[in-house]
């Protein structure tokens, strides 16, 4: 989210049917009203996706997360969400319906005074509830979902425009004048209540959600080609996403049309034509635009959004990332592609970019199937993603990459940040890309405990592991009768040597190169297994653009072990509870000490020598500075410590060439 000019600087300071009976039954008899509601009325006139695809997702209803780290997660977001009334939520938007309300009033963006008031309250937190319930059967978010619809149903205006601001907001939008982010508030309204539709089942949500789309429409028409190009300066989030969804569920072409005059020409036109022109752009305000384009592709099969898509997954993914995934550096692109030298900051790679980035990695690669998104969408979801919440659920906002930063999250109900939002639908949904199929094979892309249950096809798998605790996973297969299909498992780039795979107890003689699949193509029978040897070890990433005068030394490094990003724990002495909870209501947020990073001498840009596992059970790792011995552990697991990602290593150029 891109701050208004004065709360940024303070800031900166401061499908399941029922499977055949020889299955194991499944899990899934209470979500089976998330695919009957595409199927109704509405539907009738849906808008298929054009063949586009080369793979398809599964429903969040046919994965369910087995016992992990990520249900662990999960399970604390729920809480979290659990803990907000509805007539606290509803406040402001009853407020501005002239509805009485006398609930207490949130904090932070969603303060009954702030410009976004309502993105969290009738946004996210439908989304969230949506996610949960489709891809953990949270029958009680649902129900919360469910009532918090219906309250924001009742403030909806017959004219269909429905937020917790005055339409006057976009008065000053058309006119010229300072407003944060209508269009973006209005989306996230949006979004949340088509997510309650297509996940949740909620027919009233459909017809908020269509109301709100018809508003939209009215109020584009009579602004010019110039004025649209002059309004889309300001902040809109995914507004044509959602434009394109409603159109592909209801199949009215006004709301397509609608859709493309979100169009930005001065984003667009570089990304189509292969160029890179991001450099000065505030990160998260384009993201949400680029998988609306994505969507367009999807939708209408025009070429053109497809390459705006998939260049801009490639510059911003392999020249404008940090080895944890993240990207951004005080929200912005401040440097070219392929240089993030100096841009290391206590700001750095905000946490919604990463969300919304592997939102769209989830676009691209179903139409491209290309494993490397997997590598990335890997890396960024255990670095950039699951170490971003507290055991209380409170997320982070921005995830420091300066030496000696520590994390710093918002507080329950004052601070309700873009981020707060993005990672309580992004805790909720942590099954939604683990397995993809092409209506014929399987590709299984993530090693996380799950269940698949693929009824159309007769299909179990159950996946178990405790990866990456340890370098393996097992799959096993309950079929209602034997069928040929082939079984795609990601081979990661990062797999050591000795990867072998086994199916039934017998190892293969073959195998595939790191950043491939490997096809098991045979007659399926119930029962069978397979296990995949993942052998992880450690392993450099450079910070782009920052290489020293010799070739292939890099003066600042991250340390992986396997997907993980390891960081140096630097211990939590003067850490105070203010130093790492805070909102805008509690002021400015005290700054880190900036501390030297920490020095290392890496005899090649590739050296291990300085970094041992401790305990690879345990991921415990230790560290050979000049400065004496470090204990490291994944950044995922740092909390209340500061710590360090990048080290800088001083290897002497003039020393011999290791
Ligand atoms: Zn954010």
């Amino acid at each position: 989210m891109q701050h208004g000019v004065d709360q940024r600087r303070r800031f900166l300071k401061g499908a399941a049917t029922a499977l055949a009976a020889t299955i194991a039954a499944p899990r899934l008899g209470a979500f089976d009203v998330a695919e009957p509601a595409a199927k109704t009325a509405a539907a009738k006139q849906a808008i298929p996706d054009q063949p586009v695809r080369c793979v398809q997702p599964f429903a969040l209803n046919q994965v369910r997360l087995l016992d992990s780290d990520f249900t662990q997660a999960a399970a604390i977001n729920r809480r979290y969400l659990q803990s907000l009334p509805v007539d606290r939520l509803v406040h402001t938007f009853r407020l501005q319906a002239g509805l009485p309300s006398h609930a207490a009033p949130l904090g932070g963006w969603e303060k009954p005074d702030c410009e976004l008031r309502g993105h969290f309250s009738g946004g996210h937190y439908l989304s969230a509830c949506a996610l949960a319930y489709a891809s953990e059967g949270d029958e009680a978010l649902k129900t919360r979902g469910d009532e918090l619809v219906a309250a924001l149903a009742a403030c909806q205006r017959p004219n269909g425009y429905l937020s917790a601001f005055p339409e006057s907001f976009f008065d000053r939008l058309s006119s010229g004048q300072k407003v944060w982010a209508p269009f973006y508030t209005i989306h996230k309204i949006h979004a949340g209540m088509l997510d309650m539709y297509r996940h949740a089942g909620n027919q009233q949500a459909l017809k908020v959600a269509t109301g709100i789309g018809d508003w939209i429409v009215r109020w584009l028409n009579g602004f010019s080609d110039a004025d649209m190009a002059s309004m889309l300066k300001t902040e809109y989030g995914g507004i044509n996403d959602s434009l394109y969804e409603l159109y592909a569920i209801t199949g009215n072409e006004r709301y397509r049309d609608a859709a493309h005059r979100f169009d930005q020409a001065s984003l667009f036109d570089p990304l189509a034509s292969y160029r890179d022109q991001l450099q000065g752009l505030h990160a998260n305000t384009q993201v949400p635009k680029i998988i609306g384009a994505a969507r367009r592709y999807e939708l209408t099969g025009e070429p053109r959004y497809r390459r705006i898509a998939e260049f801009f997954w490639e510059t911003v993914t392999q020249h404008r990332s940090y080895a944890t995934g993240g990207t951004s550096n005080d929200e912005f692109w401040k440097t070219g592609p392929g240089d993030l030298k100096g841009q290391l900051g206590l700001y750095s790679a905000e946490s919604c970019v990463a969300y919304n980035m592997l939102k769209l990695t989830h676009h691209v690669y179903s139409w491209n199937g290309d494993p490397r998104a997997f590598d990335y969408y890997e890396r960024t979801l255990y670095n950039a993603r699951l170490g971003t919440q507290d055991t209380d659920g409170m997320k982070l906002y921005f995830y420091p990459l300066r030496a000696g930063a520590n994390k710093f999250y918002n507080s329950p109900t004052g601070s309700f940040w873009c981020c707060t939002g993005t990672g309580a639908e992004d805790f909720a949904r942590f099954n939604s890309n683990v397995y993809f199929h092409d209506g014929q094979d399987l590709y299984v892309n993530l090693f996380v405990p799950s269940e698949l249950h693929w009824a159309q096809q007769g299909v179990m798998l159950r996946q178990e592991t405790r990866f990456p605790r340890e370098p393996r996973t097992r799959l096993q297969l309950k079929l209602a009768q034997p069928a040929s299909f082939a079984l795609h498992l990601r081979i990661p780039s990062w797999i050591g040597a000795g990867a072998k795979v086994q199916v039934n107890g017998e190892t293969l003689d073959a195998f595939a190169s790191p950043g491939s699949y490997l096809s098991l193509q045979r007659e399926w029978r119930d029962g069978d297994r397979v296990e995949l040897d993942l052998p992880m070890h450690l392993h450099t990433m450079p910070l782009p653009g920052d290489d020293s005068q010799i070739a292939m030394l890099y003066s600042q490094i991250a340390m992986l072990y396997g997907p993980l990003v390891l960081a140096a724990r630097l211990g939590g002495q003067g850490l105070t509870h203010a130093m790492q909870y805070g909102g805008y209501s509690t002021g400015p947020e005290p700054e880190p000490p900036a501390q030297p990073a920490l020095r290392i001498t890496a005899a090649t840009s590739n050296a291990t020598d300085w970094m041992r596992i401790v305990s690879a059970d345990e991921l415990r790792f230790e560290a050979t500075t000049r400065t004496g011995t470090q204990p490291v552990a994944p950044l995922n697991q740092i909390y209340g410590e500061r710590y360090a990602v990048y080290w800088l290593n001083d290897r002497d150029a003039s020393a011999d060439g290791g």
